[in-house]
């Protein structure tokens, strides 16, 4: 069964205006059977999103609209493609009585959903560290060097992993090594092997399964999925559920390097 798992859509503020139907035809003409559209969930509401634009999250308003259009779309592909109504959820430390308040109320529109680290919480501040290589490398300063950032991150995701979300609580974790995505900026290497099988351990334990996530490729400072891949093959041996996403923002970037990972 081909499957693409984590897909953004036109109602991504950051991403293109690329149709639902361009993606629905290229994955039908590159044979997937089953896809996921996760658009990023909006942000809580009193959560201030740290980057310059603020656009993260999708918008409030449009969340009745982007199920309804995505109803209508998985109805009409029926036959030919599975589309699953999904949402790339952010866990933030802190936010998760207001996370579990959301899901509560739009889980039993969900068939599929992710949840992903983006923002870091120290020094009182949350932080994204996927947002620039500036952002990056200020995040790295100020928490006293890239191992400490990539604890920090690994940390996070192991609370997303515990975290009491309620019964709609995303079933597959996101990118799980996103903190890898400006590794050749800093340059430095780091050998986080053992946290990231601990990691992938966890998720197997709990029931999880991995996003395995081509984006990492095509981003240029990083050159290597989410999780890198002998993380995903170690995943494969414990009996982890790899689903492969290519986190695509665009048609363009849809489906790419399906056959790298698997
Ligand atoms: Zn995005
Ligand atoms: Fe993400």
């Amino acid at each position: 069964m081909k499957k693409d798992g984590h897909i953004h859509t036109p109602f991504c503020p950051h991403g293109s205006t690329d149709a639902f139907e361009q993606y629905i035809e290229k994955a039908i003409s590159e044979e997937f059977h089953i896809i996921t559209f996760t658009e990023h969930a909006p942000l809580p509401i009193s959560f201030v999103d740290p980057t310059p634009q603020q656009n993260s999250g999708m918008d409030r308003q449009l969340l009745d609209a982007y199920f309804l259009e995505l109803q209508k779309l998985k109805q009409y592909y029926a036959k030919k493609v599975m589309i699953n109504i999904g949402l790339e959820v952010d866990y933030i430390v802190g936010f998760e009585k207001e996370t579990k308040e959301f899901l509560d109320a739009y889980g039993p529109l969900l068939d599929d959903a992710i949840l992903s680290v983006h923002f870091l919480k120290f020094n009182d501040m949350y932080r994204c560290i996927d947002f620039s290589p500036e952002e990056y490398l200020q995040c790295v300063q100020q928490v006293g060097g890239v191992e400490n950032l990539y604890r920090l991150y690994y940390e996070t995701v192991h609370l997303s992993i515990n975290s009491d979300l309620g019964q709609y609580k995303p079933k597959r974790i996101g990118h799980p090594t996103l903190v890898h995505k400006f590794q050749h900026v800093h340059g430095e290497q780091i050998n986080d092997k053992e946290e990231i099988r601990h990691l992938l351990l966890h998720m197997k334990e709990m029931n999880y399964e991995l996003d395995a996530n081509s984006a990492g490729i095509r981003k240029q400072y990083c050159l290597e999925p989410y999780p890198p891949l002998s993380m995903i093959r170690f995943a494969e041996e414990i009996g982890l559920n790899v689903v492969f996403g290519s986190d695509a923002h665009t048609v363009e970037d849809l489906h790419k390097h399906y056959y790298q990972l698997f």
